[in-house]
């Protein structure tokens, strides 16, 4: 289900939402998928790292984490993306709560 150029963020949800009430069977599929205990061990060890970046950036402030720059315009233009365009200027931070 793609975006339509007159839906903003809460009609496209809202559409998505009611869609997928819908038709549970093409969003849900039953899958099997093999995972080795080794990748079990590499995917939890991974997790664990970038936890432990998500603490470091909670005690060291609210600009310490990577920006996620490949959703800034998509599905729709963050409305972050003013204070991410000014490193994280907190008055235009403040505008937004
Ligand atoms: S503008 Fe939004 S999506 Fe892009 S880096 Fe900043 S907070 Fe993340």
């Amino acid at each position: 289900m793609g975006k339509k150029d007159n839906d903003d963020f809460v009609t496209f949800i809202k559409r998505v939402a009611k869609d997928v009430e819908e038709k549970p069977d093409h969003y849900f599929k039953p899958l099997f998928v093999f995972i080795s205990d080794k990748m079990m061990e590499t995917f939890t060890q991974e997790e664990n790292a970038l936890m432990n970046e998500i603490y470091t950036a909670i005690e060291q402030g609210e600009s310490a984490f990577y920006k996620n720059t490949q959703m800034c315009l998509k599905p729709f233009t963050c409305d972050f993306i003013d204070a991410c365009a000014n490193g994280g200027d907190t008055g235009l931070l403040l505008k937004h709560f």
